[in-house]
């Protein structure tokens, strides 16, 4: 019989219960017993869950209260010395490690002022993982009473045995870094971490279980040659352990294995290998063939990262064809990943149009979804024929829906010419004749957008939202808003004003709502780190923009100010990137109609007055696939003409900004330079100013404004500290290039502080201008 399995569960709730209870617990409203009941309660609510549904093999020590690599930090004891020397309670260190902790002293306690450990996202999702950091001479430990040992156990007296779920050693380490001021490589420790895995899978098996799910999804990656290496010895000396150790099914996926295929047969005592053909079907076959004579075949067909109905006929198709190759016996039906990415129930969405919902399948509807597949194989596709037909009749029903299909769309997309990707001149004359209407002085002074998005705003939006106060009522109160945000820059002596943002909710979710092709929903929160969820918008369907969508406040505010006023927007690849894109069309094709609905809004807003416009894309990097190559390359390529496409239909006296929230651009220089901005702003008060030498190595023509100052934090920073990084700034970018402007946008910050730090960064900027 074809087994059915589930990679991990989401860890939040129905009503994201988790995020509400490890943050209660943070504000002392909740017990540490409680808090541990309530973790103890969900575990047990989705294992039940998963186990009424079907599935064969439910995963356990997917739970985590903060994070699962985190955990693993715990169980290891790879904990740096600046958390243990405070002698916490483990879970206090644990969330100390992931938020940091800062208390003052008590008559008990000594003081503790200790940041977080760093924090990256998980491969290519939006989810973020706490990086194991380790020392020089680096000892590890297993932790007493192993969590997945416990957890293990509790599922088991619950009547439920489970498949524990491990990060694998090479994945851990290679996933890591080291210390500050540490030179050790974390993969040279391998041999270190090592018995403590024995000792954990010994542990794991005494307690009952029978296989563990070693996830090593690093082998999707390029590895560097070392820490290929590493997987041989490692899973020899694991598999030479034979009985002692349960049986090891080994977890890969966001992407294909192929290019590291050469390590499977090192692994070929491994009872089984999971594999993600959602993303990589084309490596099925391959992967078949280097399996050892009785090794097991997990093969991922329902997507883990996304919220889409299952194609049952591919899918069934896809796993049909592993079990030809292999017996029933061997082959796994499985998520393609952990449902982690997905949203716990559709259940819960009471406000979605029916024809819409029924095209969506989140965490709970895709273990029925797997245990249908799984049906299928073993039995027969006439033993679902119901469930096979009904499916089908809602793919098909989402095929031919007026609300995916819109042939004006369509229509426009196919008589795109490749004179709309251009500018009408290049960048020397542009900038003539933007200066000649714009007048800016040396060393231009502007912000990124948002200005403090305060208590007041967010009362009155959500007033509006519930009908409290009329639209008329609510237009009012953003104009007034815009008055002030204009009225202050006019005091700060800004040269580029921005109208505050004060209308928006998020940077996404706001455009969403004006264009066709999307939908929202209610409770589809899914975990982005720690306690913090996200909740993405739906891309359904094709998109247009019925109306402008941001033309009424932007000429408003440059109508009452004496300088120039910047317009602002979400690029097409951040709008597609923090969504839930289609998946039944490329997503470069999603990226070229919202760039056609930005690119009207760009003209629009230019005929309104506004002839600055800024089109944000902090999104652009975290959408670079995993590896270099022919993918990446495509992606830069479509993601670029995506950009040039929205903004190319103005005049070549109207300023076209970009902005970005990082520096980092070495691995994709030519992309950025690409996109043709007159003017880019980036994140740099962080970083080294050393970064800024790749725009001179690469002789970049254009304005750059590096960010002064970071609006993470409510400290303000001196004019003197501002001019000393003006001042190294100066050294990689000519004063004629360099614009004056904070990180990032400020709508996170308050008044007070945003007022101090910008009345310092304009008195800096005057300072170099009176100079040069
Ligand atoms: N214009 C946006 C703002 O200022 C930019 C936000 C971002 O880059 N994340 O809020
Ligand atoms: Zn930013």
């Amino acid at each position: 019989m074809v087994q059915s399995s589930v990679l991990g569960f989401p860890r939040m709730g129905v009503n994201r219960d988790l995020k509400k209870a490890t943050e209660a617990y943070w504000g002392g409203k909740l017990s540490q017993a409680e808090l541990l009941a309530e973790g103890k309660r969900l575990r047990l609510e989705h294992w039940k869950l998963q186990k009424d549904a079907g599935i064969d093999i439910i995963p356990s020590n997917d739970f985590s209260f903060y994070d699962h690599v985190l955990d693993h930090i715990q169980l290891f004891s790879c904990i740096p010395d600046k958390y243990t020397k405070y002698n916490l309670d483990p879970i206090d260190e644990f969330f100390a490690m992931g938020r940091g902790l800062q208390k003052p002293q008590t008559d008990k306690d000594s003081a503790v002022d200790v940041p977080s450990l760093e924090m990256v996202k998980w491969f290519d999702s939006n989810y973020h993982y706490v990086k194991p950091t380790v020392q020089d001479g680096q000892k590890f430990k297993l932790k007493s009473d192993p969590k997945p040992v416990v957890e293990f156990l509790e599922a088991k007296e619950a009547g439920i045995i489970t498949r524990p779920v491990l990060v694998g050693p090479v994945t851990f380490l290679a996933l890591g870094k080291a210390d500050r001021g540490q030179k050790v490589d974390p993969i040279s420790l391998v041999e270190e971490l090592l018995p403590v895995y024995e000792e954990l899978l010994t542990k794991l098996k005494e307690a009952g279980a029978e296989t563990v799910q070693i996830d090593e999804p690093s082998l999707v990656l390029d590895l560097p040659p070392r820490v290929k290496k590493a997987f041989k010895p490692v899973y020899e000396k694991l598999t030479g352990l034979g009985d002692k150790i349960p049986k090891l099914v080994l977890a890969t996926y966001f992407g294909d294995i192929v290019h590291n295929i050469d390590v499977l047969p090192a692994l070929s005592d491994v009872y089984g290998i999971h594999i993600d053909i959602v993303r990589n079907p084309e490596q099925l076959e391959t992967v078949i063939g280097a399996l050892g004579p009785k090794q097991l075949l997990s093969v991922g067909v329902v997507d883990g990262r996304n919220i889409w109905k299952t194609n049952f006929r591919t899918a069934v198709e896809k796993a049909e064809k592993a079990v030809q190759a292999l017996g029933k016996d061997r082959v796994i039906i499985a998520s393609s990943s952990s449902l982690l990415h997905t949203p716990h129930t559709l259940e819960s969405e009471k406000k979605l149009e029916d024809e819409v919902k029924d095209w969506f399948s989140f965490a709970v509807q895709k273990t029925h979804e797997l245990t249908t597949i799984a049906k299928a194989v073993t039995d027969g596709r006439f033993s679902v024929r119901d469930q096979l037909e009904a499916n089908s009749k809602s793919i098909h029903a989402r095929w031919i829906s007026a609300r995916t299909n819109d042939p004006k769309v369509k229509d426009r997309q196919s008589k795109i010419t490749p004179v709309m990707f251009e500018r009408k001149s290049p960048f020397p004359i542009r900038i003539a004749a933007q200066q000649k209407l714009l007048n800016l002085p040396l060393f231009p002074t502007t912000t990124i957008g948002s200005f403090p998005q305060t208590k007041e705003i967010r009362i009155q939006r959500n007033r509006f939202t519930k009908g409290e106060i009329t639209a008329e009522e609510y237009e009012k109160f953003i104009e007034k808003e815009i008055q002030d945000v204009v009225k202050i820059q006019e005091e700060l002596g800004l040269d580029v004003y921005v109208h505050g943002e004060p209308e928006r909710n998020d940077m996404v979710q706001y455009f969403g709502e004006r264009l066709t092709g999307y939908v929202f929903t209610t409770h589809a929160w899914v975990q982005s780190y720690g306690s913090r969820c996200v909740r993405p918008p739906i891309i359904v369907g094709d998109i247009s923009r019925p109306a402008p969508m941001t033309v009424k406040e932007s000429k408003y505010a440059a109508s009452i100010s004496n300088k120039p006023m910047k317009g602002m927007l979400t690029g097409p690849i951040t709008c597609l990137r923090w969504s839930y894109p289609r998946d039944d069309i490329h997503q470069s094709v999603q990226a070229e109609q919202l760039a056609l609905a930005l690119r009207d809004e760009v003209v629009d807003l230019e005929a309104a007055g506004v002839y600055v416009i800024q089109v944000d894309e902090p999104a652009l990097r975290e959408g670079l696939p995993l590896r270099k190559g022919l993918e990446r390359e495509n992606y830069l390529s479509w993601a670029v003409k995506s950009f040039r496409l929205s903004v190319s239909g103005v005049q070549d006296s109207t300023q076209i900004h970009s902005h970005f929230c990082y520096s980092e651009f070495q691995d994709f220089f030519s992309a950025i330079a690409a996109l043709d901005a007159d003017v880019l702003s980036i994140e740099n008060s962080k970083s080294d100013a050393k970064l800024l030498k790749v725009f001179v190595d690469e002789a970049y023509p254009r304005h750059i404004g590096p960010g002064v100052y970071d609006i993470h934090s409510p400290r303000i920073p001196s004019e003197e500290e501002i001019k000393d990084r003006i001042q190294e700034m100066l050294e990689y970018l000519s004063p004629e290039q360099l614009w004056v402007d904070p990180d990032c946008g400020l709508k996170t910050r308050q008044w007070k502080e945003t007022k101090t730090s910008l009345i310092n960064m304009v008195n800096a900027a005057k300072f170099y201008r009176e100079k040069y």
